[in-house]
């Protein structure tokens, strides 16, 4: 995979081939993008999502159970904490446990992980052991994401971690300090 990182609010990944696939979107990507993959609905991943899909009229990927926030941008973004003014933006497709998406050239299995957010996924690429979190786990000493946000759980990030330590990682793209 060809993975180019954006930093921004969080950090976000742009798999690059014949389509170009976005993992969250916390910041102002100005390359091409068809497909906006987010892990989860909080304001630093979704901030510059408006913008992104208003140039590229691109499809919009995300958990059944984060599609309301990102289309009614709800309490749990906490958009208040958010420098930029969030704007709705219309879901095409909700991802869950065990979807395969298929890419040309790539492939990514979801991986719900809630605990950070109820509908928190992480994106594992099967063939090269790669793993997008989000914000589950992190780089830095096994660090895991805060629970203490709307629909945050202690025990759900558990089990969570418990599954994604299941994985064989040979790469991390944590939604935070890469
Ligand atoms: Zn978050």
């Amino acid at each position: 995979m060809k993975v180019k990182r954006f930093e921004g609010m969080s950090s976000c990944y742009l798999i690059q081939g014949k389509q170009n696939v976005l993992i969250d979107a916390g910041a102002d990507v100005h390359d091409r993008v068809d497909i906006v993959i987010l892990t989860h609905s909080h304001f630093d991943h979704i901030a510059y999502l408006h913008h992104i899909v208003k140039r590229n009229k691109c499809k919009v990927y995300v958990s059944e159970k984060e599609k309301q926030d990102i289309e009614t941008i709800s309490e749990k973004t906490m958009y208040r904490w958010s420098p930029i003014q969030l704007e709705p933006v219309k879901v095409h497709k909700t991802l869950k446990e065990g979807d395969l998406l298929k890419f040309d050239g790539f492939s990514l299995r979801v991986i719900e992980s809630p605990g950070h957010t109820d509908g928190s996924i992480s994106l594992y690429n099967e063939d090269t052991c790669e793993l997008f979190s989000g914000d589950t786990v992190f780089n830095f000493n096994g660090v895991f994401g805060r629970t203490d946000c709307p629909s945050g759980s202690h025990k759900d990030l558990f089990c969570s971690i418990d599954k994604l330590k299941s994985l064989k990682i040979k790469k991390l793209y944590p939604g935070h300090d890469y």
